[in-house]
């Protein structure tokens, strides 16, 4: 079965649809959609799922919408710290960086890591150093700076209070991902982030950790998570769902939702995720009030929404 699939999320949390208007709702889905049709392009070319997944993801971390890439948040000393993994489903190869900073698409430097080193993560002034020697595209502190980025660093700053993106009110959402089958039925996965707003000692969530943030293998599924890191790390969640298919033999849908709605919650797990299995379905799930997301299908149909 050719089923071409892709998803993609723009972080999911405490979104309140009061503070969402019609014309921020409708930039939020353009930018959405634009990832969408990156990805959709490449797949229906017959790119790789691991191609469809990396394109997907850059053009949300091109976005200053997204904390990922040009919307990352600040950390305590006023920086910009990023983390991002993917995993090529058919061979369980992977790659992640971790603390990058100045990489203007951590997830391509991740691809990197996975093709060009004989590691599966990196970090901080080590993956600096690896990024300049593979020439990946650099920005200075600037390309980085957001007024509002930069509010919300200076209401949390000087505190202990870390803030999740996404549990704020007014907010640019989190994190962001993608999921993908390609027409030879491959699957990957990949997440990208900024992580949390005054987060300090070089903290690191589960977005560029395999198995917790990312996970994709074509025995089960791809999966893509974003919510509260620690919770996601103790849970293994995007492994779990893996697991809940192979071993256990549930549907996408129901290891998805057992995953979201009864072993995140008990650990304080609020977040989502989205995954798409070896036959191309796709779900996309979170126990909160919103996730900002999208998928398209074999139909070349483009589908976007943030609340349930
Ligand atoms: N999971 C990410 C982290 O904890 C945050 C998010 O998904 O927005 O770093």
């Amino acid at each position: 079965m050719n089923r071409i699939a892709l998803a993609i999320h723009g972080g999911a949390g405490t979104i309140s649809p009061e503070v969402m208007t019609p014309s921020r709702e409708k930039i939020y889905r353009a930018a959405l959609e634009l990832s969408l049709q990156r990805g959709y392009a490449a797949l229906a070319q017959g790119g790789s799922a691991l191609d469809v997944v990396e394109v997907a993801v850059r053009a949300l971390e091109d976005s200053p919408l997204f904390n990922a890439g040009k919307g990352s948040v600040f950390n305590a000393d006023g920086q910009h710290e990023m983390d991002a993994s993917l995993m090529n489903g058919s061979d369980l190869r992977a790659g992640a960086v971790a603390g990058v900073q100045n990489v203007k698409n951590p997830i391509s430097l991740a691809r990197r890591v996975m093709e060009k080193s004989n590691h599966v993560l990196i970090s901080g002034s080590g993956a600096f150093e690896f990024a300049h020697k593979q020439k990946v595209e650099l920005e200075d502190d600037q390309y980085f700076f957001d007024q509002f980025r930069y509010d919300q660093w200076k209401e949390a700053v000087g505190t202990d209070t870390v803030q999740l993106d996404h549990s704020d009110k007014e907010k640019k959402f989190g994190t962001v991902g993608a999921v993908a089958r390609d027409v030879n039925g491959h699957l990957a996965a990949a997440t990208s982030t900024g992580g949390m707003t005054n987060k300090k000692w070089q903290r690191i969530g589960d977005s560029p950790i395999i198995g917790a943030g990312t996970y994709a293998n074509d025995a089960s599924c791809a999966v893509s998570c974003t919510g509260h890191g620690e919770s996601f790390i103790r849970a293994v969640a995007a492994h779990d769902v893996h697991a809940l298919m192979l071993y256990k033999g549930l549907s996408l849908e129901e290891a998805v939702r057992m995953v979201v709605h009864e072993k995140l919650p008990p650990l304080d797990g609020d977040g989502g995720l989205i995954a798409v299995d070896h036959n191309g379905n796709i779900v996309l799930d979170f126990n909160c009030s919103g996730m900002y997301r999208g998928h398209v299908g074999a139909d070349g149909e483009f589908h976007t929404a943030i609340f349930r």
